[in-house]
């Protein structure tokens, strides 16, 4: 039976990532990246399941012009075209408006613009492509889902700064917490592992990739989160720095003549794993040098592992007793010695590894990489993807979220 299939749409700021989804399987049928947007080194790769890659030169191109050549290329996918019911975009920052998936109409689109505000860099991007994308699929329904959803339960306590109040009030500054897409899919995918309904399970979860952050889930609601009011709190990432002393930043602004810009560059591009290795920041490539000896890549990942494990034991408050912690993203569902080092800074705890199952990330025992009667600690890989693609099926179809 042919089953129908949406079209998700996820802009960051230099690339657009693209897929063709059937909600209920989560099998892809198509599946693109463009990359460096903007540059003269721009291009996008189109990978049809039956036709196979296509790598195509894009000098210069933004995002509409991205998707117009993606487009081009499906529309001679008359079948496969015929079958798409919804586009699903991926939206950043949804603020306090949005708790779960909705269609696109002028009112969404003037609240996703008033919080551009807050995410500069994405929701003027994510924009960007859903302009696109109505302009190609005039006759579809578009959905958005947003990044801050997930996270919308969270108690004021946990959302608010300890600053003036009316800084809340007047300019809703507050924690917002990011990944809510993928810690909702790990919270569904978790329950399903653990045979027991959602709302019965307090979860911590965590998202380990380029961005890192983790969730603390009460009985199937996001109560506490690592990200704030932007994706640079929180845990040590890929370039950004995390938590910081806030003094830290005035004195950058006032003792060493550095722009609020430059502040801004330093901590969301230079910072992190990169900053702390001034290698890389990509975690394969600091374990390889740590393996031959290479010191601040060995201080990279020991200050990554034991920011983790101090973040999971202060979650802990808002999760207990606790049904499952669970690693996921690239590092997480990859590195076994991340999980291991994490862990082994969590024995205070209780926490324990099985170095057998950890070793291959869980595969032979339903995701559990902890010894039986020790917390369950699970690997359990996200899927963002098919989480927006059945976020936009179950609107079409009027089902509550
Ligand atoms: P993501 O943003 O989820 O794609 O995750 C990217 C991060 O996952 C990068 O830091 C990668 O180095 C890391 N990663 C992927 N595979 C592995 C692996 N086998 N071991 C350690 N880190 C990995």
């Amino acid at each position: 039976m042919n089953r129908s299939l949406v079209l998700v749409v996820n802009c960051g700021s230099s690339s657009l990532k693209l897929a063709i989804v059937e909600p209920e399987s989560g099998d892809r049928f198509v599946e693109a990246l463009a990359e460096r947007l903007f540059t003269a080194q721009a291009g996008m790769t189109i990978h049809f399941r039956e036709a196979g890659k296509t790598v195509i030169r894009l000098p210069d191109a933004d995002h509409a012009q991205a998707f117009e050549v993606f487009a081009a290329h499906l529309s001679t996918e008359k079948e496969m075209n015929s079958r798409i019911i919804a586009v699903s975009h991926r939206v950043v920052h949804g603020g306090e408006y949005f708790r779960c998936p909705v269609l696109v109409d002028g009112d969404v689109l003037q609240k996703i613009d008033a919080c551009s505000g807050l995410a500069p860099l994405h929701n003027p991007a994510n924009l960007q492509g859903i302009h696109a994308a109505i302009r190609h699929f005039p006759e579809l329904p578009h959905v958005a889902v947003f990044d801050t959803a997930f996270h919308q339960t969270l108690p004021e306590t946990a959302y608010v700064y300890a600053i003036p109040y009316e800084l809340y009030e007047k300019h809703q500054l507050r924690r917002y917490g990011f990944h809510g897409t993928s810690h909702n899919y790990l919270m569904l995918e978790a329950a399903r592992k653990l045979g027991r309904p959602a709302d019965q399970l307090n979860l911590l979860t965590l998202h380990l990739g380029n961005g890192c952050s983790a969730c603390a889930i009460r009985q199937g609601r996001s109560v506490d989160t690592t990200m704030g009011l932007t994706p640079l709190e929180g845990l040590v990432m890929g370039t950004r720095s995390g938590d910081l002393d806030p003094g830290l930043i005035l004195h950058l602004l006032e003792h060493m003549d550095f722009s609020p810009k430059e502040v801004d560059e330093l901590l969301n591009r230079r910072s992190g794993l990169l900053g702390l290795s001034g290698l890389s920041n990509d975690m394969r490539t600091l374990a390889q040098a740590a393996q031959s000896g290479n010191r601040q890549a060995r201080l990279a990942i020991e200050v990554f592992c034991f920011r983790l494990a101090k973040t999971i034991a202060a979650l802990s408050v808002s999760c207990s007793p606790l049904d499952a912690l669970v690693f996921s993203g690239g590092i997480g569902e990859n590195s076994v010695q991340i999980r291991q080092r994490t862990l082994t800074w969590l024995a205070p705890l209780g926490f324990a590894v099985d170095e057998q199952k950890n070793s291959v990330h869980g595969k032979d025992s339903n995701g559990r990489i902890s010894p039986m009667s020790t917390p369950d600690v699970r690997v359990i890989p996200t899927d963002e993807e098919v989480m927006l693609a059945r976020g936009a099926a179950s609107l079409i179809a009027g089902e509550s979220p």
